[in-house]
């Protein structure tokens, strides 16, 4: 920028502070205004008919999404042995910082490994996620990935039907609704209805990590294996292709993968099993896949042992099933 212009920008700014200011005020009163008339909106009798004659729904709404965070929670398999946690001291004389080996923690999702390591987990996640976080191809782990992928996959479906639900009663009051507090205070008045505040974000999927960070703590790279949906089921796959299954077990056993949940859903017309609840009745309706015999009491993943149930009929089973380890 040259002195020129440089001037002429001081000069612009100048002119608006001198020219400007009476229109800033004004600006600045109607926005005093309206949060007055705001806050005196969400408190009288008309906006609380409203919010009671919806407060079942919203109730509703805040319940599937306690659901939803609690099947995001599910946690992955890693067995690597826990060798506690050292601190770090950087002594060096030169007073380098090097805050890549300060950050060098034990996390069980996080392998510090060698570059070549590091490349190869590039080319081979699977394998070398089985080899380096300790997973072995058996029919336990089996297990517990396709029951990460059934609840992961929930927890998708959910917030899909929760969005879905939020705005179907957002609508339906939208005409009682004054138009400037749905075009100003749209999440104000999601909160004041009751609505608790929904993450949509995909961060929970688990990541394994390989990490290589130089000698020197100067350069590094680390390579992510996010295990999101698609992720998962070709996990699932890739495991059930390395498992030599027992024989009770070899070859009348499915894989709960996504398509096998759609397909039992489909099979039981998209019904809940128990309560008859259904997706043509109420279209937004979460239906998750269960397992008639628990895995933990020996039920197997064959088509005959899963059934579609509505999310709140398959959490009051997994409430009353002891096991921390729920059904799925
Ligand atoms: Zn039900």
């Amino acid at each position: 920028m040259n002195t020129l212009t440089g001037c002429l920008v001081l000069l612009l700014i100048f002119a608006l502070l001198v020219y400007a200011w009476p229109l800033l005020l004004v600006l600045a009163v109607i926005a005093i205004i309206y949060q007055i008339y705001a806050a005196l909106y969400f408190k009288s009798e008309k906006f609380n008919t409203i919010k009671e004659k919806i407060q079942a729904h919203i109730h509703d709404c805040n319940d599937l999404n306690d659901h939803i965070e609690n099947l995001k929670s599910t946690a992955l398999v890693v067995n690597r042995a826990d060798y506690g946690e050292a601190v770090y001291h950087d002594n060096s004389r030169w007073n380098v910082k090097r805050d890549a080996l300060k950050k060098q923690v034990y996390a069980p999702y996080i392998y510090e490994c060698s570059r070549t390591v590091c490349d190869n987990a590039r080319k081979e996640p699977f394998k070398y996620i089985c080899k380096y976080f300790g997973i072995k191809a058996d029919e336990e782990t089996l297990g517990k990935f396709e029951a990460a992928l059934n609840d992961f996959s929930a927890a998708e479906d959910g917030k899909v039907a929760l969005k879905a639900e939020r705005t179907a009663i957002l609508e339906s009051i939208s005409s009682d609704i004054p138009w400037a507090i749905k075009k100003f205070s749209q999440k104000k008045l999601e909160k004041n209805l009751g609505f608790e505040e929904v993450d949509f974000s995909t961060l929970y999927f688990p990541k394994y990590e390989f990490k290589y960070t130089s000698a020197g703590g100067n350069t590094g790279t680390t390579y992510d294996v996010v295990m999101d949906i698609d992720n998962l089921n070709r996990f699932v796959i890739y495991l059930s292709e390395k498992i030599k299954f027992s024989k009770t077990v070899a070859g009348q056993r499915a894989l709960m993968t996504s398509k096998l949940r759609q397909h039992i859903k489909e099979r039981d017309h998209f019904t809940c099993k128990y309560c008859g609840a259904s997706t043509e009745a109420e279209p937004h309706l979460l239906l998750e896949i269960d397992h008639i015999v628990p895995v933990s009491k020996g039920g197997l993943t064959t088509e005959e042992n899963l059934q579609t149930l509505c999310w709140r009929c398959n959490r009051s089973k997994s409430n009353k099933t002891t096991n921390v380890q729920v059904s799925t």
